[in-house]
Order: structure tokens, then sequence, then C-alpha cells
């Protein structure tokens, strides 16, 4: 699911072109309030809907190779009951992560008049996208998929097609947890189904022919032992990045530098709606959402040295052009 190579992190163009706030014209219209968030992506979507498929078929293999033809109607209800409701909401976790804007920032409002607006005092800055003409706020990140800035981006996802972000990691985690379990829920059915069926006769076992039992079983096993594999690694990995409030982006840039260990219980809390509770696990409760972010989270303070990536402000320090001077003068920066 990280799809992101290294130097794609940090989308800089020093361009004196795009420099120019001017160039940033508004959208030609805001989005509509309550609008879907849907990418249209063919690679993402069709990784979706590959997802979709895969899930379907154990369900098939589950409930009409395994379950519906057992005499053992006790076993049957309880497997069937307790796999039909993780895998429902697998797919309702992965339908919202998929139609739930990750936190994306206004685009098109790094214009003129909202730059002179924000009154930057000296010393202040505003980090400009020279993609989407949006000013971005700490912590975002260009997405060259969806084509905006996102905030908290922590990847692109194809198999939800949709960035992992700010408003949506909740959905992410609970999609990776709940595939984990209906994966391992799977491999445990199979198991106990040939154990079942080599003592007794086969052709009791299924309706189907021995063969195409057989069949169905192992590919069952080889897919839901991948997921298992692919999405506790990456349920680990998110709850990790949660739990130390560190983007994979923040976490690939900082190139295996040691960090200040940071531990927050407070962006567990943010990610997942509140104080724990069952609704944690519900990927029908919305999380608390974060402020709507203000003029003020927009401007920050000037870079640092070690913030100035020396190989790509090759435009800005040589032979400075009157478009970056003016740039200067103006305190924004683009990142
Ligand atoms: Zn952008
Ligand atoms: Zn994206």
């Amino acid at each position: 699911m990280m799809l992101i190579p290294t130097h794609h992190f940090r989308d800089i163009e020093r361009k004196p072109e795009y420099l120019q706030p001017e160039k940033c014209t508004p959208p030609p219209y805001p989005g509509p309030v309550g609008t879907m968030w849907f990418i249209r992506d063919g690679c993402g979507i069709a990784c979706a809907i590959v997802t979709w498929f895969l899930v379907l078929y154990a369900e098939f293999v589950v409930l009409f190779v395994m379950l519906l033809p057992s005499r053992d109607y006790v076993y049957s209800i309880i497997n069937g009951v307790i796999f039909n409701v993780l895998a429902f909401l697998a797919l309702a976790s992965h339908c919202r992560a998929m139609l739930t804007d990750p936190g994306a920032v206004p685009k098109g409002n790094a214009t003129k008049e909202f730059i002179e607006s924000l009154q930057l005092k000296p010393g202040q800055v505003v980090y400009k996208c020279p993609k989407c003409c949006s000013i971005k706020p700490d912590r975002a990140h260009h997405c060259s998929v969806c084509k905006r800035c996102i905030r908290k981006m922590d990847h692109h996802c194809p198999w939800v097609n949709n960035c992992v972000g700010e408003n949506n990691q909740k959905y992410f985690v609970l999609f990776t947890m709940y595939i984990a379990l209906i994966s391992l829920h799977a491999l445990i059915m199979v198991g106990f189904h040939f154990l079942h069926c080599f003592e007794d006769d086969w052709t009791k076992c299924s309706s189907f022919s021995p063969p195409t039992t057989v069949i169905l079983l192992i590919l069952l096993c080889f897919e839901a032992l991948l997921f298992l594999i692919f999405t506790s690694v990456m349920f680990g990995t998110q709850v990790h990045s949660i739990c130390t409030d560190e983007t994979g982006i923040e976490r690939l840039k900082r190139k295996g530098q040691p960090r200040a260990h940071r531990r927050s219980w407070k962006a567990v809390k943010e990610t997942f709606g509140g104080d724990f509770s069952l609704n944690w696990f519900n990927p029908f409760s919305t999380p608390c959402q974060p402020k709507t972010p203000s003029d003020k989270d927009l401007v920050r303070q000037g870079p640092s040295l070690s913030d100035i990536d020396i190989t790509d402000t090759t435009t800005t320090t040589a032979e400075p052009s009157e478009e970056t001077k003016e740039e200067d003068s103006l305190e924004v920066i683009d990142e």
C-alpha cells in the first residue's frame, strides 16, 4: 500500500513562475458543501473493485462450500454470523476510507489577496503548493493522484482508492484490522474443514465435487494467508504511526535519523474519536474532527537552515530573478 518513492516526498518545484502568487486564481467554483469525495483514478478504482471481489469470493466459499453443507448447525450459525459481521464491517470501513475526504486543503487559496490578508509578520512565512496553488498547513503534503494537498497525509493507498490522511485514517486502520480478522477466521475454518472431511466422506462434505471443493478451499487458503500477512503488517505500521504521531511520509523523510521519542495518546484519541469506547471499532461513527484550520495554522515561522533542501534551491539561491525577489518580499515559500 506504500507506493510512494522516497524522492517524491517533497514535491518541490522551485521554478520562478510558480512563485508568483498572482498566478494562482481561485478555483472556478467552490465545491458544493457535502459533495461526495471520490478519486477518479482508473488504477485505484480497479484495485478497489478487486478488493470487493476478493472479499465476496471468500464469502462465497465460506458460506456455500463450508458452512451451508455442514450438518453441525450450531458450528455453521456461530461461524457464519462471526464471518459475515466481520466481512460487513471490513467492506463498510473500505467504503468510508474511500469516500471520506482525507483532509484536503482548500484548492487555489494561495492568491495574492489571500496571502496579503494574512498580514505576515517579520520571520513568518506561508508555504505554497505549486501544483494545486494552495497554502499548505504544517504536516500537509501534496498527493499527485488526488491532485490535492492533504493534511497529515500518510500515503496514497490504491486499495482504498484514496489518500490516508487526518480524516480517514480511522477507517483505513479498521479496514486493515477487519480484513486481517476475516482472513484468520477463514484460515481456521478451512483447517477444520479439511480435518473434518478427511475423517468423513468427501461427497457429504460439500455440495460441490471433491476436486472443485479442494481447488476452492486452496485458493481461499492462499488468499487468506496473503491478506492476513499484508493487512496485519499494515495495521501494525498504522497503529505505530498513530501512537507516535508520525505519518508514513514523515518517517521516510527522516531517513532513519533518530527522532525524539514521542508518544501521543491525544493523537490516538483524535484519530479514533474521543475516549476509548466501542465506537473506536465502528466504521459508521465519525471520529471527532479536529478544528477547521484557521488562517493562523497557515502561517509558519521561516525555515531554519536544516529545513532548506540545498538541491532544490538552485533557482532561488543562484542569480535570484525578479520574480524570486518579489517572492522573498511576499514571504511565500514554495514547497
Ligand atoms: Zn498541493
Ligand atoms: Zn492521494
